[in-house]
């Protein structure tokens, strides 16, 4: 299926490596000109120059905190007028409630909510001059079944997902959609790193963790940061100009809600 945005232009965050790398993939496939941000600017260098071999796209790398006002002003000089924004950073470390400080809240606020408020915010109303817009928030299935020790997370995305759920509804008249996907189990540096923990605390091997994870998924295997980029794709697609507010599950039937 031609997704029609070709010759669009977008900006993605946190894109040198995982779900966000993928999603810059699978927008420079279709042909557009991406524009990927990251912080350490050798790993992102070397993912410009793969996306650039594998789909001949025009890819722009720029290194930078996306929770910082310097990381996000350095991307919007390099894109200051995307088609399409894939907002993401890095998850919050899990933990226990009682031991986050306020700073520790507004570390995560940053991250995993105002920074993504802060982009629509810059990005927005040029979408709606050119009638045409595509807002993907990578959020987490927590924020339909909360994950216990990940509160951070949990909470910061919540907040996210709630204001853009009003906003997506204000602007949806301009052919501007704002989407939360939300990732399950997906085969990435974060998920290897999550399950090491997890096989260090109960005393298994890594390959023993991972196996009882990934089976308890019913389509019993993690998804591959492809299955979630292609996904991302469609959502920015001419094709998917109805679909918006909507918070879609990428995670292998994990959620075990019927809705
Ligand atoms: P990853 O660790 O594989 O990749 C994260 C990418 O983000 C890297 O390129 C890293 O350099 C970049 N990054 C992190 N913080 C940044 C910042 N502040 N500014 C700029 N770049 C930054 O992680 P992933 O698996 O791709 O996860 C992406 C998001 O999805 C994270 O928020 C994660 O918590 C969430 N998530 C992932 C899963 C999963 O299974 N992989 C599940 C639920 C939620």
């Amino acid at each position: 299926m031609d997704l029609g945005i070709a010759g669009r232009k977008a900006l993605v965050c946190a894109a040198s490596k995982g779900l966000g790398r993928a999603c810059a993939l699978s927008l420079a496939r279709e042909g557009v000109a991406v524009t990927i941000n990251a912080r350490n600017a050798d790993v992102l260098e070397a993912t410009a120059a793969e996306i650039r071999a594998l789909t001949g796209a025009d890819v722009t790398a720029v290194a930078g905190n996306i929770a910082t006002a310097a990381g996000r002003e350095a991307a919007l000089a390099a894109c200051p007028a995307p088609d399409i924004l894939v907002n993401n950073a890095g998850g919050p470390p899990p933990g226990d409630f009682r031991d986050w400080s306020r700073d520790d809240w507004i570390a995560a606020l940053d991250a995993n909510m105002l920074s993504a408020i802060e982009l629509i915010k810059a990005t927005l109303d040029g979408m709606i001059e050119r009638g045409f817009g595509r807002i993907v928030n990578i959020t987490s299935v927590a924020v339909k079944a909360p994950i216990g020790v990940l509160g951070l997370s949990n909470g910061a995305r919540a907040g996210l997902t709630g204001f853009v759920a009003g906003l997506a509804r204000d602007v949806a008249s301009h052919n501007v959609t704002i989407n939360g996907l939300l990732p399950g189990a997906h085969d990435t540096e974060r998920l290897h790193v999550t399950l090491q923990a997890v096989a260090a605390k109960s005393g298994t091997t890594l390959e023993e963790a991972r196996a009882s994870r990934a089976s308890s998924i019913p389509a019993a295997r993690f998804g591959s940061a492809e299955d979630f980029g292609e996904a991302c794709a469609y959502l920015c697609s001419r094709q998917a100009g109805y679909i918006t507010g909507q918070n879609l599950v990428i995670d292998g039937g994990a959620y075990p809600g019927t809705l």
